[in-house]
């Protein structure tokens, strides 16, 4: 309890600042780096301010023994290049992380958090202070690598994005949205960031690891989902989008591809920053994936389409997700053209090996008029939900994990 108290001490007063280490140094023999690093460019604001830049990690989900050493679990085989093989904490270590997370306040209130004592000059964040593991993934601007902290051993993702990048991308503005939307979320079904840093030429963003990747890949590979399995992740997808609306934040961008899963088989919204702030951008650089865009977001003009979203947008797709879920494919799938003709009339069909209820749900959710949408409390309590999920919303994954060892 002592080592805890000492770390949420620390952590409180972690701040990050720039940093010119060398990231590419240390994954030099993983990986060829893409895009140039040539072209290095100041984003104004980004880490800037030290208030902004505070580090927010879950104390929580910090190991007890991880002061003194790492943890047991973790296994390290440190390199001259500072590359390292980093394993997944053990399951009772996430147990614990995830009985901790649990008892997290719903709504963490930032001014509640406030320590009533002047705190000593915040502890400076650098990417010297974490050792970078194998690559997850590839992003359209960046990396995300497995990381650890060297100092508590937390095991987290890091993603590096260049700066030049995005400006040649014009996604600064998004980025730095993302940045200050995504690290006041706090809830278990939405990927955690606990802090950013940069350097002259790269953003580095300390995210939540989601242990098991992307759920699109798993509903490939599995096709489409059992009932109850779809169930359990719109009931997490419900109880993520009603905290997210609460906090006026809209998704605008749900789709199996911008889910990621946590070692437990539970779902980790991500990826919201960009598509709240940048509605245009979304349609203009991302056609192929049409078939989520609401109806009414291909009705309203490129002008007024800021005015015109309401966070309705997102149980329309929260609707079309329940039926990829359960169908293997999204209910509009059809050439670009036909795709926006069948979603401006709602154009589907509910194959018959769908329960009653499910269709339901579907169809209360896909409704042309934003208005008459089944809302996300509805969905936490429509019968198709209720018969999968011993309580809906966010302890549905403890369910899934404990009938199905996680998927
Ligand atoms: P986009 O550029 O549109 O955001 P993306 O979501 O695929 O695309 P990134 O967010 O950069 O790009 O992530 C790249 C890949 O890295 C992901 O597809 C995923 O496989 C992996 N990844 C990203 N973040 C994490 C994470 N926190 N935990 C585990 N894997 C991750
Ligand atoms: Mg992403």
């Amino acid at each position: 309890m002592a080592d805890i108290q000492n770390l949420e001490q620390r952590f409180e007063n972690i701040s990050v600042q720039d940093e010119n280490l060398d990231l590419n140094a240390a994954v030099a023999q993983q990986h060829k780096q893409k895009g140039s690093l040539s072209h290095a460019i100041s984003l104004s604001n980004l880490g800037a301010s030290t208030s902004q830049n505070r580090l927010k990690l879950p104390l929580q989900k910090i190991p007890t023994n991880a002061q003194s050493k790492p943890p047991p679990a973790i296994a390290q085989s440190t390199t001259t290049t500072n590359v390292t093989k980093i394993t997944l904490p053990s399951q009772a270590a996430q147990q614990q992380q995830r009985s901790s997370a649990d008892s997290r306040p719903s709504d963490p209130d930032p001014i509640a958090q406030l320590p009533s004592e002047p705190k000593p000059k915040p502890k400076q964040f650098h990417l010297g202070m974490f050792e970078i593991g194998k690559p997850l993934g590839k992003g359209k601007f960046g990396r995300v690598y497995l990381a650890r902290e060297r100092g508590t051993g937390f095991v987290c993702a890091l993603k590096v994005l260049h700066k030049s990048e995005l400006q040649h991308g014009k996604v600064e503005k998004q980025v730095r949205r993302e940045i200050e939307i995504q690290s006041n979320l706090a809830h278990p079904n939405i990927l955690r960031l606990y802090g950013h840093f940069h350097d002259s030429k790269r953003i580095f963003l300390i995210l939540e690891f989601a242990g098991k990747g992307e759920l699109y890949k798993h509903l490939r590979k599995a096709q489409r989902f059992p009932e109850p399995q779809a169930a359990q992740y719109v009931a997490q997808m419900a109880s993520a989008l009603k905290y997210l609306h609460k906090k006026h934040v809209i998704h605008r961008d749900i789709k199996p591809e911008n889910i990621l899963v946590g070692l437990h088989g539970e779902i980790k919204i991500s990826d919201f920053g960009w598509s709240v702030h940048a509605p245009n951008n979304r349609r203009n650089t991302m056609c192929g994936t049409l078939d989520y865009l609401p109806p009414e977001m291909l009705r309203s003009s490129r002008d007024d389409k800021d005015n015109f979203y309401s966070e309705k947008v997102d149980l329309w797709s929260l609707g079309v997700l329940t039926y990829e879920f359960l169908v293997g494919e999204a209910p509009f799938e059809d050439s670009a053209v036909m795709t926006q003709k069948r979603i401006a009339r709602c154009e589907m069909t509910i194959p018959g090996f769908l329960s009653s209820e499910a269709r339901d749900l579907i169809k209360r959710l896909l409704v042309l008029d934003p208005e008459k949408r089944l809302s996300l409390e509805e969905v936490e309590v429509h019968p198709w939900i209720v018969k999968h999920c011993a309580k809906g919303g966010e302890r549905a994954y403890n369910r899934n994990s404990q009938e199905k060892g996680g998927q």
